[in-house]
């Protein structure tokens, strides 16, 4: 059965929403940050629901909706209409479902799905940011024609696990899995920071942008493992000569504030990539984050966008040292629900939900 989520949505009572999610990855935040904005919660889970809420009150879902499995939610659809539910994305509940069926989830969602097309590819990833104006990595086509230190990654192989250094054509050769498919990158030397902006089409106050306006909430450098605690052994081919070769998968999240000299060029760099996405697109909307890496002649080099809400974002659920001068206490999950608030207040929900 097919389900338009535009009447769906005229079809809700809008004065009794729903957030929802799938209880992982940001959930904790999103739960939290939807009560504080006065609206009821429902956490999705694969089973019996996850005891880990029971530790976190404040962070508890008020229902929980299990499914058999997370390829199992298209199934539940008009179960969960009924409680006028509005599903907020995160990177696990896409990546559980799958780009393709998250894109054709017949349920109203926070965001326009449109910017997977744009962003689950790598190629056209590229193209979007860097006819916004970005400076990225620079990508090789050909392995011979490697003359400096890449990075190869594999396509969908999501938290960075099998991805590899070379800092050659032979090196390459040797870690390389030609069954898969990959991508090749410069691999950029410098400081990493994952920015973390909300980007709202229906805003008309703060950093102004041809439609609404743009926000930059936190930011955070992500722990990955083993990567960052190899020099602990000994060199990366010391590390390589015993069997050991580094990975790059996500553990946890380290809170960061840069240079503010370099603030400007952040909302630079967050200006160009919405007003290019509405563009191409209609404009992605909500929170985003541009995954990058200072280099020591202050040039960003953005290896990467985000589209939803980052797990990096979970430090700051009082705040951060740039929301605190937004708002006190705001996190991106509350901002989240805010924005849902404000537009239904103005009667514009069809605006950031799709
Ligand atoms: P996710 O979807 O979780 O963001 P991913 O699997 O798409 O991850 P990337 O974010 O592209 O992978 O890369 C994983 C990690 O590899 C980054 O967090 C960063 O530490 C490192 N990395 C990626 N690209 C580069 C690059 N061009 N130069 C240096 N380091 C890089």
């Amino acid at each position: 059965m097919s389900f338009n989520v535009k009447d769906m949505l005229a079809g809700y009572d809008k004065d009794n929403l729903t957030i929802a999610t799938v209880c992982s990855h940001s959930s904790l935040q999103i739960f939290h940050g939807a009560r504080m904005e006065g609206f009821k919660t429902l956490g999705i889970c694969v089973g019996k629901p996850p005891r880990l809420y029971d530790a976190f009150p404040l962070a508890k879902p008020d229902e929980f909706f299990a499914v058999d499995s997370y390829k199992d939610i298209p199934n539940h659809v008009e179960e969960l209409a009924k409680r006028n539910v509005i599903l907020i994305p995160h990177g696990s509940f896409v990546e559980y479902l799958g780009t393709k069926q998250f894109e054709a989830l017949g349920l109203p969602t926070f965001g326009n799905r449109k910017v997977l097309e744009w962003e689950s590819d790598r190629k056209a990833e590229r193209v979007w940011l860097e006819s916004a104006g970005l400076t990225m990595p620079e990508g090789i086509n050909d392995p011979r024609d490697i003359t400096k230190p890449v990075i190869v990654k594999y396509q969908g192989a999501k938290g960075g696990r099998g991805f590899f250094i070379a800092k050659n054509y032979h090196e390459f050769q040797r870690k390389i899995n030609h069954e898969q498919e990959y991508t090749i990158q410069e691999f950029v030397l410098g400081t990493r920071y994952y920015i973390h902006y909300f980007y709202s089409p229906i805003a008309q106050e703060g950093y102004k942008l041809s439609k609404g306006a743009l926000q930059m909430l936190s930011m955070d450098r992500r722990d990955e493992t083993n990567i960052d605690e190899a020099n602990r052994l000994g060199s990366i081919k010391e590390l390589e000569e015993v069997g050991i070769t580094p990975t790059f998968v996500v553990t946890g999240n380290i809170p960061i504030v840069l240079r503010e000299s370099l603030l400007p060029k952040v909302f630079e760099m967050g200006e160009r990539v919405v007003e290019k996405s509405l563009e191409l697109f209609g404009g992605m909307l909500g929170p985003f984050c541009l995954e990058t890496v200072v280099t020591d002649q202050l040039e960003f080099k953005v290896f990467e966008i985000s589209a939803r809400i980052v797990a990096g974002t979970n430090p700051y659920i009082n705040g951060s040292p740039y929301s605190e001068f937004i708002e006190p206490g705001l996190s991106t999950g509350r901002r989240i629900a805010q924005e849902i608030k404000r537009a239904r207040d103005l009667g514009k929900l069809e605006d950031i939900i799709t």
